[in-house]
């Protein structure tokens, strides 16, 4: 059993598409283990994403993160990790496979509508970070 980490961003919980992503997510064998609805602060987003900081797309992202409210989350599940990068899919939305979750409400490379931890270690890290206070 394993632990991932997931945010339903900004451009999906405006779509109303948070029941369907958490159907995919439950009807592939991924149990909701933690939540919450929060808007992120600044600081939340540039230390959730704080590997990214020299990108030239840092800034951008963290005014997205923290332009309306979004879902946290914990998924449980065997092999949870790449199986929620599965189902979301590539990053670009355009280039996502059908049916995956980034191909069906994502806007925009920026806007991909959800996160998941890339890697166990990253996803331990992701859980502590927004759940273990
Ligand atoms: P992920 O692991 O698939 O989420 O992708 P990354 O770790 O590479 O990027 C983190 C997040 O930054 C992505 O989910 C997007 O929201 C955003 N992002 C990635 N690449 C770009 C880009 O080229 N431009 C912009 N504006 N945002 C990006």
């Amino acid at each position: 059993m394993e632990k991932t980490f997931a945010i339903i961003k900004p451009n999906a919980v405006k779509k109303n598409c948070i029941g369907k992503i958490i159907a995919m997510a439950e009807d592939n064998g991924l149990k909701v283990v933690s939540a919450r609805m929060q808007n992120l602060s600044s600081k939340e987003a540039e230390g959730f994403y704080a590997e990214h900081s020299q990108r030239p797309f840092f800034q951008s992202l963290v005014k997205f993160m923290t332009s309306g409210p979004v879902l946290l989350l914990a998924f449980e599940g065997e092999n949870a990790v790449e199986k929620w990068r599965k189902l979301m899919g590539a990053t670009d939305p355009a280039k996502a496979a059908p049916g995956t979750i980034r191909k069906l409400f994502g806007d925009s490379i920026e806007a991909n509508g959800t996160h998941g931890s890339e890697s166990l270690t990253a996803a331990q890290r992701e859980v502590a970070f927004f759940f273990d206070k």
